[in-house]
């Protein structure tokens, strides 16, 4: 019951959403009178409308027309719905070539229009009966996007809005935009002088700057720390590979879209690669494996390429070059759920180790097209959904939504935003087996087929940067940041002792740095506080005197006059403890 009342509100509210759509619609006409309208949906918290206008909008177009919007709204217009014929409406569409194409695609002799005002746009509805329904709307921005997503038509400007059924809720949505942009990762990475993208170079290709880098190493040395613990082996394997390697796996035929053409090297072709099974098969293969070796887990931080439209890239959330934490496993079908379970096992106590608490768990199953038997699909997703009980994960199914080869679990996890990220997979496959004839001698004597898993825990090293900048903020917990602590010397005659605190601090293994600039106390504190440094060490004549340092923490409050050895067993503690104890 509760559900229905729920989705009741939500269609009111896309209704509502649409609704505001035409009105903005109608606004833009006013302004632009030869303007030529694409389409105008609902989205998530809002609406959009793609517009052919004579020139490019600015920012300081959308306050004009969300005055517009205001006075039609105030006007109160009813929402009339009409229908005509399809030759009727090519008439009155006659100037508007988007609403022309539209119409010769529906199918029924008859079309719907709805009239606000002045306003006649084609639409199958429903709406809101009038306009003044509209409580709560703002239009939030601009974008280019092509006619029916095509690159080959023409580029449409399109004007995003929100709508909500109360001005609290809108202010509440308001707010949290403007949280999420102050975290968003592009520009806290700019900031914090974390990575960059370069058009010289090519979209989709991220750089690592040291700082970045810091913090990639420290996730890779963890991550490899604890798969070793684990029981997995560390493998490296090549960029590139012949493309027959490619034709036998089936990802030249099924994934073409996303690999690049292939190179040519003495006469063969190569691809550089899309995904790491294919070497840590080969790898597999170079023995006769026993029963008794099984299971066999190879880790690799595989750099991977694939292809995706320009379009659609986006920070280091979606990349053209990313390198996933990997691994594949090679086991006996009477392991699988063992092995299932204890990959659960691992992903949550890393996703855990970066803060992340909550998360939601996909189990897809056989798609319609799919390789393998029935039956064997049914024992794997039976064993999938063991795991997942024994883990006692809470899980989602979503039927139909396996790969081709072999059912998955999906965990994505909420960052402390409430959005999700794509986290850790764990994947089945029937089909790389088979066709690399990848095998175990059993008990029996005899060749038998290996289960194999794929998974990973991280997603990639790009996109969990992406998640970790965005959940913190940018303040990293302090074994996660770049510089976890800046000596700042109050005067000149400081600079020795400065120096003193900061080599024994280096060589406990914090990174410390010095800020021994002409430059003023405060001035060398906010600095510090921007770049979110977790310790500034502020020294002078009393530190100097009394041998101690006096300790402000980024959230700006002042801890006691300590003696380093305090401050080393401080800091250390908070090395240790990771994300728990973060301030
Ligand atoms: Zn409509
Ligand atoms: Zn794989």
């Amino acid at each position: 019951m509760v559900l229905e009342q729920e989705q009741l509100k939500d269609d009111k509210l896309e209704t509502l959403r649409h609704s505001a759509a035409h009105v903005m619609a109608e606004a833009v006409q006013s302004i632009f009178p030869d303007a030529k309208f694409g389409i105008g949906p609902a989205i998530e918290n809002g609406f959009y409308y793609d517009f052919d206008l004579p020139r490019s909008l600015t920012p300081d177009d959308l306050p004009l027309i969300e005055a517009k919007m205001a006075e039609i709204i105030a006007s109160n217009l009813p929402f009339i719905r009409e229908e005509v014929t399809k030759e009727e409406a090519r008439r009155l569409f006659a100037s508007q070539p988007y609403k022309l194409e539209l119409i010769d695609e529906i199918p029924d002799e008859k079309v719907s229009l709805y009239r606000q005002g002045s306003f006649v746009d084609l639409c199958r509805g429903p709406h809101v009966s009038s306009t003044g329904e509209i409580k709560a709307f703002k239009l939030i921005g601009t974008a280019g996007a092509y006619w029916r997503g095509d690159e080959r038509r023409p580029m449409l400007q399109r004007i995003y809005g929100v709508a909500f059924d109360t001005q609290e809720a809108l202010a509440e949505h308001l707010r949290r935009l403007d949280e999420a942009a102050k975290r968003d990762h592009r520009k806290l990475g700019r900031e914090l002088d974390l990575f960059s993208i370069h058009e010289e170079a090519g979209p989709g290709l991220v750089h690592w700057h040291p700082k970045g880098a810091v913090i990639r190493r420290l996730i890779e040395d963890f991550w490899k720390d604890e798969h070793i613990k684990r029981g997995y082996d560390i493998v490296y394997t090549p960029h590139i590979a012949k493309l027959d390697l490619w034709r036998t796996s089936g990802h030249w035929e099924f994934y073409r879209d996303y690999l690049y053409s292939p190179m040519e090297v003495e006469g063969q072709e190569y691809i550089i690669k899309p995904m790491n099974c294919l070497g840590h098969i080969l790898i597999y293969k170079t023995k006769l494996r026993s029963y008794r070796e099984l299971p066999i887990r190879y880790a690799e931080l595989g750099t991977v390429y694939r292809y995706e439209r320009s379009g659609v890239l986006h920070g280091l959330s979606r990349v053209r070059g990313f390198t996933q934490d990997d691994a594949h496993i090679f086991c006996r079908f009477d392991q699988l759920e063992d092995e299932v379970a204890a990959v659960l096992d691992l992903a949550r106590f890393m996703v855990d180790t970066f803060g992340f608490t909550h998360y939601q768990v996909l189990l897809s199953t056989r798609p319609e097209k799919y390789a393998g038997s029935i039956e064997v699909w049914e024992k794997a997703t039976e064993i999938l959904r063991r795991a997942l009980d024994r883990q006692g994960l809470t899980y989602n199914v979503d039927p139909g939504e396996g790969v081709f080869y072999g059912p998955k679990i999906d965990i994505k996890f909420e960052d402390a935003q409430g959005r999700a990220w794509q986290g850790p997979t764990i994947q089945v496959d029937f089909n790389l087996p088979q066709r690399f004839d990848v095998t175990y001698v059993g008990q029996d004597g005899q060749e038998h087929q290996v289960a194999m898993i794929h998974r990973t825990v991280l997603g990639s090293m790009e996109r969990f940067l992406a998640s970790l900048i965005e959940h913190y903020g940018g303040v990293f917990p302090v074994w996660l940041a770049p510089i976890q602590a800046v000596v700042i010397p109050v005067a000149d005659r400081h600079v020795d002792y400065a120096y003193q605190v900061d080599g024994e601090l280096k060589s406990t293994g914090v990174r410390v740095v010095i800020d021994d600039r002409s430059e003023t106390v405060n001035h060398k504190i906010r600095e510090a506080q921007l770049d979110k440094i977790p310790y500034m060490l502020v020294v002078g004549d009393k530190e100097v005197a009394n041998s101690t340092i006096s300790v402000r923490l980024r959230s700006g409050e002042q801890l006691p006059p300590q003696s380093l050895d305090s401050f080393k067993e401080t800091i250390t503690m908070a090395i240790k403890t990771k994300t728990k104890g973060l301030k």
